[in-house]
């Protein structure tokens, strides 16, 4: 409700052609609006804090799984000395490789 001090307020009406009415309207649409904002705002910080409450309760697993995929992947490759030894190595490297690329978004998304 836009409610002028023009009298308009007695009636309780909203006056098409009144501008103490026009201004109260804009007043009311404007606050409205700030107020829009403002609780927009804190849902926004609510769902940001709860986000990252969650993750703070998930971090250990991630850190564990992390330091874990690191070890895995990291072990020394093996030295071959014939070159089907150095080929059925590039052949699994690649694998690991991709298998790596696919453990990777499992455990970022923790
Ligand atoms: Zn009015």
């Amino acid at each position: 409700m836009y409610l002028c001090d023009d009298g308009h307020y007695e009636g309780m009406k909203f006056v098409r052609n009144c501008p103490a009415c026009n201004l109260a309207k804009k007043i009311s649409d404007q606050e409205d609006e700030k107020i829009r904002v403002i609780i927009d705002e804190f849902q926004t910080k609510k769902l940001e804090q709860a986000l990252a409450e969650r993750k703070a309760v998930r971090r250990p697993d991630k850190e564990k799984l992390q330091i874990y995929l690191v070890a895995v992947f990291g072990i020394e490759a093996p030295e071959m000395k014939t070159p089907k030894g150095k080929a059925a190595w590039e052949k699994i490297d690649a694998e690991l490789e991709e298998l790596n690329m696919r453990l990777g978004p499992i455990v970022e998304a923790l």
